[in-house]
């Protein structure tokens, strides 16, 4: 995409979606980090269902760490993946509380040694936490910067971040990066994007290809 058009698209996200924010709920730091690692192929409101009860009948680190796996995994049964997540639930809160942390630390190595969380959950609760300029390459921001072009179709996840980083103004990264996600939740969504409704139409690659075909 060229620079033009990429300010465009930023000025088109800011329009549509000034108030973009992280859609899951939580009041406590490492709640978030908890809800992060749920929400891997799966939608924030099933985490957000998931986690109103998890977090009232579990409401310290303390408490999760000693949770019985059983019913944890009640907890979150119609979450994909629950078996393994809520083993890292536990293995969060026991984690933290071994290594001496009441709170989530603003270090990235050290959050990637935690179970279930890797470098897409590290940006995320880093960025949310600490507004450390960072960016989650979920679904949505892979297939709307490949939509536009943004990145190449073959690029892994890691190379997608890098490239997008690079076009991102840092201090907007973050709100950027909600924005995007919103998006692609509301507008180019992965089957049948509301194109008819979409201000990028005149940079789109998929929208060219689409219309070429018709
Ligand atoms: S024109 Fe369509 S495919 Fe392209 S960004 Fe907009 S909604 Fe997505």
């Amino acid at each position: 995409m060229t620079k033009e058009n990429l300010k465009i698209y930023f000025v088109i996200l800011n329009e549509t979606f000034p108030n973009a924010k992280c859609a899951l709920n939580y009041s406590k730091d490492y709640e978030l980090l908890i809800a992060v690692m749920l929400s891997a192929q799966t939608t924030d409101k099933a985490v957000n269902k998931a986690t109103s009860r998890l977090f009232l009948d579990y409401p310290s680190l303390e408490s999760l760490a000693k949770a019985d796996l059983k019913d944890i995994e009640n907890h979150i049964a119609f979450l994909g993946m629950f078996r393994n997540k809520a083993k890292n639930i536990i293995g969060i809160a026991s984690k933290l509380l071994e290594d001496g942390y009441t709170s989530v630390p603003n270090d990235p190595e050290y959050l990637v040694t935690l179970p279930g969380v890797g470098n897409k959950t590290k940006n995320c609760v880093l960025a949310e936490l600490f507004n450390e300029p960072l960016l989650a390459v979920d679904t949505h921001v892979q297939r709307i910067s490949k939509r536009l072009n943004m990145v190449k179709e073959s690029d892994s996840v890691l190379e997608m971040e890098h490239k997008l980083v690079k076009q991102i103004p840092s201090e907007r990264l973050v709100k950027i990066n909600h924005q995007i996600i919103w998006f692609g939740r509301e507008i180019c969504k992965a089957q049948n994007p509301h194109c008819e409704k979409c201000a990028c139409t005149g940079f789109c690659s998929y929208f060219k290809k689409k219309k070429s075909t018709i």
